[in-house]
């Protein structure tokens, strides 16, 4: 049995801590916020192994410089002239080759693969109530290029042996019978899952309480003590924690704590938002409307629309005019729906730890012996959770890990 404190009680940070538990280790997580918000919680709630090709892919770079000028685009970054940011672009830029996706495609499959069968067997095993349908995931197109672009898609994951295929009208129609969608055509990953955010967050919030492992919410970690290679005790705003083993599970935060480590994670914080309603929709199966990448789920009780990967340095300001062009994007395929302003008003925001070659971090750097990294999951951080945790659990057992470790070491080089 060790003792491990966990930083960060994100998804990634609270699976880690699931799976640490189960094998009889002392866990403790600490986080700065309280932990009812951010990234885990306005997530479109995909489990979705669809999602093959990595951010980082040929023509992303173009399409994002083109898209700088546009303030209402999917993709914005925002150019900084500080070190840390340039190195990433440089990185994320070398990234986008085909080269790199091709090898990208089978580690991002297993991963999330593995991450959905044990999502399902953490609800089943501990009778979890939170909300996941597997119903697929849909993405409509409205021009000619992009249906051939997500064509093409759906023959990499047949290629893949994902349960994939293009649709006809008809077969669209009789999916979503009761929603009205302006589409020329649509592709359909009956592979994904869906679920509602918060509900799996606070069944695994109350599971881990139960069990013993001490959650400490409000409380910021600001160093770390060193001795060597070794971590031997962190600093909070309250108090000095010392444990055999850290986890370094802070999202988009990562890199300011790896540093005091030597680790130089190259990471930036992407911001997303989310939109609610509780509005009669008729949509029942998630989509994604493939020329606006604005993301729509069916979870319980309401309908979340969610969109935008705006790399701007870590805030949680609400940009009105991306908010709004979600809501515009909506309209654009499913007519019948409008947003209120009361719901974009309501609008919230999260922040994907994007690493530059959209694969994560997970395991240990060659820099610290007690501490494992895990984060950097970008846009598939909800789909690549529990495997994450699984896998952090298995670094700190000396296991053999369910994966090959090595396309996540946190050292590796782009
Ligand atoms: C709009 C949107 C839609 C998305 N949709 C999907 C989807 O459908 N499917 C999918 O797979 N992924 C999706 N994602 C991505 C996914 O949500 C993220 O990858 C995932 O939530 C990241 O989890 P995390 O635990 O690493 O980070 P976070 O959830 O950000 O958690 C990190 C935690 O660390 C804490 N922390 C930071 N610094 C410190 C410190 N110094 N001391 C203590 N605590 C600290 C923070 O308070 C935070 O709670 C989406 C993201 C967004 C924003």
């Amino acid at each position: 049995m060790k003792e491990v404190i966990v930083i960060g009680g994100g998804i990634i940070g609270l699976c880690t801590a699931y799976y640490l538990e189960q094998e009889g280790h002392q866990v403790t997580v600490i986080d700065q916020s309280n932990m009812d918000q951010g990234a885990s919680y306005v997530n479109a709630g995909y489990l979705s192994p669809s999602h093959l090709i990595p951010l980082s892919a040929p023509g992303v770079m173009k399409k994002g410089l083109k898209w700088m000028f546009d303030s209402s685009s999917p993709l914005y970054i925002k150019p900084r002239f500080q070190a840390d940011f340039l190195r990433w672009v440089w990185a994320f830029n070398r990234s986008c080759r085909q080269e790199h996706v091709d090898k990208a495609v089978p580690i991002i499959r297993d991963i999330t693969l593995l991450s959905q069968e044990l999502f399902d067997d953490v609800l089943n095993t501990n009778g979890f109530k939170a909300h996941r349908e597997k119903k697929g995931l849909l993405m409509l197109c409205q021009t000619e290029k992009m249906l051939k672009e997500e064509v093409e898609v759906v023959h990499l994951g047949q290629q893949y042996g994902l349960n994939c295929k293009e649709l006809t009208q008809e077969e669209l129609k009789k999916l979503e019978p009761n929603a009205n969608i302006d589409a020329l055509g649509a592709t359909y990953f009956e592979c994904d899952w869906h679920t509602t955010p918060h509900e799996f967050m606070k069944d695994l919030k109350e599971h881990l309480k139960k069990k013993g492992v001490q959650i400490l919410s409000n409380e910021k970690v600001l160093d770390v003590k060193t001795d060597g290679a070794k971590i031997t005790a962190i600093v909070s705003e309250k108090r000095e924690l010392k444990a055999d083993e850290y986890v370094l599970s802070t999202g988009s935060w990562a890199n300011l704590l790896s540093k005091k480590v030597g680790v130089r994670l190259l990471l930036e914080a992407g911001k997303g938002y989310r939109i609610n309603s509780t509005q009669h929709t008729g949509i029942t199966i998630p989509s994604i409307l493939a020329e606006r990448k604005v993301a729509i789920t069916p979870m319980n009780g309401f309908t979340r629309f969610a969109g935008t990967m705006e790399i701007a340095g870590i805030n949680h300001d609400i940009n009105p005019v991306r908010v709004k062009a979600i809501a515009n994007g909506v309209s654009e395929y499913y007519p019948d729906v409008k947003l209120t302003q009361k719901e974009l008003s309501e609008a919230a925001c999260g922040l994907r730890p994007v690493s530059p070659d959209g694969l994560p971090y997970i395991g240990r750097s060659s820099k610290c012996d007690n501490l494992t990294i895990a984060t950097g999951h970008a846009m598939m951080g909800w789909s690549m959770a529990t495997a994450t945790g699984k896998l952090v659990q298995q670094v700190i057992d000396l296991q053999k890990p369910s994966l090959d470790l090595q396309p996540f070491n946190p050292d590796r080089k782009f």
